[in-house]
């Protein structure tokens, strides 16, 4: 049988479908640092202080945007304007016509393969207690190099 994201507009998925897409990486949960001329948006290895690092999961999914107001609620409707997405991130892959790849848990059945494959931020990140907000701009990472 065909799986759901292959004939399912991103805009006509059902709530569980659409989560059902995230592949877990947590790419999108760390702090960002946005370049004031270009607009270019960076990521840094600093968590936002919901994540559980090792889990690569929110620790309080439901009220995130209660206690974390900048945290992002992905739709349909402003996936196109969310374009610091990693190139990785299964909404961005598929509003792109990419197929998903071999590690995103809907191919694989396992939650895992995310972080074995090195996609997640399992291991990369420090938590935002740790470092000053003055020193994200040394923290920067690349997850496209
Ligand atoms: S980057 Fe995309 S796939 Fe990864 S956690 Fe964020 S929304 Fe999910
Ligand atoms: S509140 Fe949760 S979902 Fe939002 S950025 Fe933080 S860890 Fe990620």
């Amino acid at each position: 049988m065909t799986p759901f994201w292959e004939t399912t507009a991103l805009a006509d998925m059902s709530r569980s479908q659409w989560e059902s897409l995230c592949d877990g990486c947590a790419r999108c949960c760390l702090h960002k640092l946005q370049d004031r001329e270009s607009g270019r948006v960076y990521f840094t290895m600093v968590a936002c202080r919901l994540l559980d690092r090792h889990t690569c999961r929110c620790r309080d999914y439901a009220r995130r945007t209660q206690r974390v107001p900048d945290c992002l609620v992905l739709t349909a409707d402003n996936l196109e304007a969310t374009d610091w997405l990693p190139e990785s991130c299964a909404y961005q892959r598929l509003a792109a016509g990419k197929p998903l790849s071999w590690w995103h848990p809907l191919i694989s059945g396992d939650r895992e393969t995310v972080h074995r494959a090195g996609i997640s931020v399992r291991g990369l990140t420090l938590p935002e207690e740790a470092v000053h907000p003055d020193d994200r701009e040394r923290m920067i990472i690349d997850f496209n190099e």
